[in-house]
């Protein structure tokens, strides 16, 4: 059998005769490429948020480098 659907209530590649005639129908399915598609864009905006958190902190890691500096700065004094 050809797996030609994917099922986003089981998350599972099914074929044409599985949706149709057993247990996933009445699913919520979607071809192959739009599942795909799909996870595609979750992906990239998973990305997106992950590079945010990385960029937050980096910028707390040098704010705390720069303290850390200033009060080494004042403690050699
Ligand atoms: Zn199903």
């Amino acid at each position: 059998m050809k797996l030609e659907r994917f099922c986003v209530t089981d998350s599972e590649v099914i074929c044409l005769d599985c949706w149709a005639f057993r247990k996933h129908f009445q699913h919520e399915v979607l071809n192959v490429q739009e599942a795909a598609e799909e996870f595609k864009a979750q992906l990239q905006k998973s990305v997106i948020k992950l590079q945010t958190l990385i960029e937050k902190c980096n910028a707390a890691k040098r704010k705390l480098e720069g303290l850390l500096e200033d009060t080494f700065f004042y403690l050699a004094i």
